[in-house]
């Protein structure tokens, strides 16, 4: 879901229970779900084109109303073949009853380029019983909940789908010889791996901030983030929690899942040939290409880069958010106070990090709706950089990993104009261990701080 939904052409008819007996009639006595629960008074006739998990037990979903607008409805999956109540079965012992689908016909699967374990399918709905949630034509608001968590997931299986591309690219580079040595010493191969894995960190952090900003919100600052790590990171303040995780969320879904697109195309190149073959020996887990397929989706469904530009543009001008300027008097105070906790060996970085602010905040001030949607992957992109570098910043100022430091240096220099070497003050050796160890991980580091490596 999440493209464009007003076109939806699937239709919810309230029953009566004069209907509802009538129904019963037509389809062999079932009221009942395939766990015995009573189906809902609505009935769903329509067409979905994209539908995920068609194996799975239950189904939320939008359907227009006689009273307009569009309405969010739970549906399950099967329904009982007759009328049994089977709430006790297992109590006493039953046989498994019999079901069927619930008014729900899979058309085709459809033919996809990756996550083929996953049925998405073309479903027709005839009859299909439902219930209601919340409020009738208030669907979209309903639904934004699920939406909301659903890109969380996106971009945090984007950053794991990375990481396994980056165990496969560190195990074939402890293994594959070059010009008579192991790709793992050569430096080359190292500086090119080592900023990918500080891209990687980059995303990660930044979907993990969206995963402790959602625990936050959940169980309260006093329970999920007093006594942590990241008690200067995350607002004690539950309505500024709410604004920037609503703000960082479109930015987040959309730039660490094209990010993952493009840093596991790179773990492909680094087996070479091998990377381009369906490796499947071993069970498929040094299947790269496989991990590559699987995550070129995750930019589209949900919402495409461009729908997430759109809504965080929508965030931005939304009145009702953060005293009418989100950006301003939500973002620009956290990023300004976290910036204050962050130490003095990262001054420099931390003043890049002012200056990209202030341009955003400069972009912002003034700008139409429309000039915002025009630049709204530019704004995408400006958010992404200034957070993922201040919880790169905080993550050096708070951790004993010294490669935490290093990292954090080295993406806000990657984003800096007019940077052509990386080459550190250590001279040319010194930049190549620094590439080892943000690739490979130290080894005189305690088991705790090198597992997250
Ligand atoms: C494998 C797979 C499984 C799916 N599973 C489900 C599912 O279970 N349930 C479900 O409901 N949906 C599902 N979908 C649908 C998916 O959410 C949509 O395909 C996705 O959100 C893109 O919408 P669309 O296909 O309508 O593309 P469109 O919105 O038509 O996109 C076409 C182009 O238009 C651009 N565009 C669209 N809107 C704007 C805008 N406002 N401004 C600028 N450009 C714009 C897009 O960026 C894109 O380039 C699935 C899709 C796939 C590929």
């Amino acid at each position: 879901m999440t493209g464009d939904v007003s076109g939806t052409e699937t239709v919810a008819t309230r029953l009566t229970p004069q209907d509802i007996e009538r129904e019963l009639g037509d389809n062999g006595g079932s009221n009942a779900d395939a766990v015995g629960m009573p189906l809902g008074p609505w009935k769903i006739d329509g067409f979905k084109w994209f539908s995920s998990a068609t194996d799975s037990e239950m189904s939320v979903l939008l359907a227009r109303t006689a009273k307009g607008g569009l309405s969010a409805f739970y549906m399950p999956m099967r329904r009982l073949v007759g009328n049994r109540d089977t709430r006790n079965d297992a109590i006493y012992g039953d046989v498994t009853p019999s079901t069927e689908l619930n008014g729900v016909r899979i058309q085709r699967l459809k033919n996809k380029l990756g996550t083929k374990s996953l049925p998405t399918a073309e479903l027709e709905l005839k009859g299909a019983r439902a219930w209601l949630i919340g409020t009738e034509g208030q669907g979209v608001k309903e639904i934004s909940a699920i939406l909301n968590i659903t890109r969380l997931h996106t971009a945090v299986s984007s950053a794991a789908n990375w990481a396994r591309g980056l165990a496969i690219s560190r195990a074939y580079s402890k293994v594959r010889k070059v010009r008579g040595g192991l790709l793992q010493d050569n430096p080359a191969h190292l500086r090119w791996m080592a900023d990918e894995t500080v891209k990687y960190w980059a995303s990660t952090h930044f979907a993990f901030l969206g995963v402790a900003l959602q625990g936050a919100l959940e169980q309260g600052w006093e329970a999920a983030v007093r006594n942590t790590g990241a008690s200067q990171l995350i607002p004690q303040d539950k309505a500024q929690t709410a604004d920037l995780l609503r703000l960082l969320l479109p930015v987040m879904k959309a730039q660490v899942s094209v990010a993952s697109v493009h840093g596991l195309r790179n773990c492909m190149e680094c087996l070479g040939g091998v990377g381009y073959c369906e490796n499947n020996e071993d069970g498929g887990l040094m299947n790269v290409a496989k991990v590559y397929r699987d995550q070129l989706v995750n930019p589209i469904w949900e919402g495409t880069i461009s729908v997430m530009a759109e809504d965080c543009v929508r965030v931005i001008l939304d009145k009702r958010l953060g005293d009418s300027d989100v950006l301003a008097n939500v973002f620009a105070p956290w990023v300004r106070h976290v910036l204050e906790v962050v130490g003095a060996e990262l001054q420099m970085e931390a003043e890049f990090i002012e200056e990209r602010l202030q341009r955003l905040l400069d972009v912002a001030r003034g700008a139409t709706k429309e000039e915002l949607l025009y630049n709204g992957r530019d704004v995408l992109k400006s958010i992404e950089t200034i957070t993922s570098g201040l919880v790169l910043l905080y993550d050096a100022t708070t951790s004993p990993d010294p490669i935490a430091l290093k990292a954090a240096q080295r993406y806000i220099r990657s984003k800096s104009p007019n940077v052509t070497t990386q080459i550190s003050r250590d001279g040319l050796e010194g930049a190549v261990a620094d590439d080892k160890s943000i690739f490979l991980g130290s080894s005189n580091l305690q088991p705790s701080v090198s597992s997250k490596l």
